[in-house]
C-alpha cells in the first residue's frame, strides 16, 4: 500500500458530514484513511465506499478482527466487498483465525494488518507479553503488514526485529495518547493519528505540522 507522507488518518468520527469535511480539509497530505467502529456503527459499512470514492483514498478498517476462524471470514469478506483495501485483525486469536483473515483477503486481493500489541496503558495487563510470539506467528503465517504501538519504542523497535525491515508497519498513538512522530517512524513505515488531527481548529495545518516535525 502507498501511504502518503507516511501518514495514516483515524477519522474516529461519528457522522458522516464531519467525517468528509475532514477528509476535504486533508486530502492534499493524506491518500490513507483508517475507519473504525465509531464511524461505521454511526453511518455502517456505506461510509467506507462514500470516503474511497469521494477522495480516492486507501481505506483501512479497524475492526480488531478477533473471532473464530468461520465468524472472521464473514467479517472480513463483508468488509471488504464493501470496499476497504485492507482489514485489521487481532492476532491473539492464534493462527487458525488469522488464517481465515488472511483467506478473505487473499480471495478479495486485499491486505491484512495484524495486531500485535495496542498503544493504550491497558495493553501492558494482558497483550504485551505475547506481542513477540504473535509478530512471530504472522512472519510464519507470510504476513507482512503489522501493527505496533508508538506509545512504545522499544516494544515497536523489538517488533520491527522480528518482522524485518521489508514488513510494513503501521504505528498508533502519535498525539495525544504520547508518541512522537519522528521517533516512531524510526521504526514504523507509517503512523496513524487521529484525535491531533480531527480535533484541530485546522486539520490540514495539524497534518502539515506532523509531517515537517
Ligand atoms: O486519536 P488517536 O490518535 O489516539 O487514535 C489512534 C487510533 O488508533 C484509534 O483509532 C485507535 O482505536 C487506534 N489504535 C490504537 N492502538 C492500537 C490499534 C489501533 O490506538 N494498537
Amino acid at each position: 500500500m502507498n501511504i502518503k507522507n507516511n501518514l495514516i488518518l483515524a477519522l474516529d468520527v461519528t457522522n458522516k458530514d464531519k467525517a468528509i469535511e475532514i477528509c476535504k480539509e486533508v486530502s492534499p497530505y493524506i491518500n490513507t484513511i483508517k475507519i473504525g467502529y465509531p464511524l461505521t456503527l454511526a453511518e455502517g459499512l456505506e461510509i467506507i465506499k462514500i470516503i474511497k470514492d469521494e477522495f480516492g483514498a486507501n481505506i483501512i478498517c479497524d475492526y480488531k478482527v478477533a473471532d473464530i476462524d468461520a465468524t472472521n471470514s464473514k467479517i472480513c469478506d463483508l468488509t471488504f466487498d464493501a470496499g476497504a483495501d485492507a482489514i485489521i485483525c487481532h492476532g491473539f486469536v492464534g493462527s487458525d483465525s488469522v488464517q481465515a483473515c488472511l483467506d478473505s483477503a487473499n480471495k478479495h486481493e486485499k491486505e491484512i494488518f495484524l495486531l500485535t500489541e495496542m498503544s493504550h496503558p491497558g495493553a501492558k495487563m494482558f497483550l504485551q507479553k505475547d506481542a513477540e510470539a504473535i509478530a512471530k506467528m504472522g512472519v510464519d503465517m507470510g504476513i507482512t503488514n503489522y501493527v505496533a504501538p508508538a506509545t512504545r519504542l522499544d516494544r515497536l523497535s523489538e517488533i520491527r526485529n522480528i518482522v524485518g525491515d521489508d514488513a510494513c508497519i503501521i504505528s498508533p498513538g502519535v498525539g495525544k495518547q504520547g508518541g512522537d512522530a519522528k521517533k516512531t517512524l524510526e521504526f514504523a513505515s507509517a503512523i496513524i493519528v487521529g484525535r491531533s488531527i480531527y480535533e484541530s481548529d485546522n486539520p490540514a495545518l495539524a497534518c502539515e505540522k506532523i509531517i515537517k516535525d
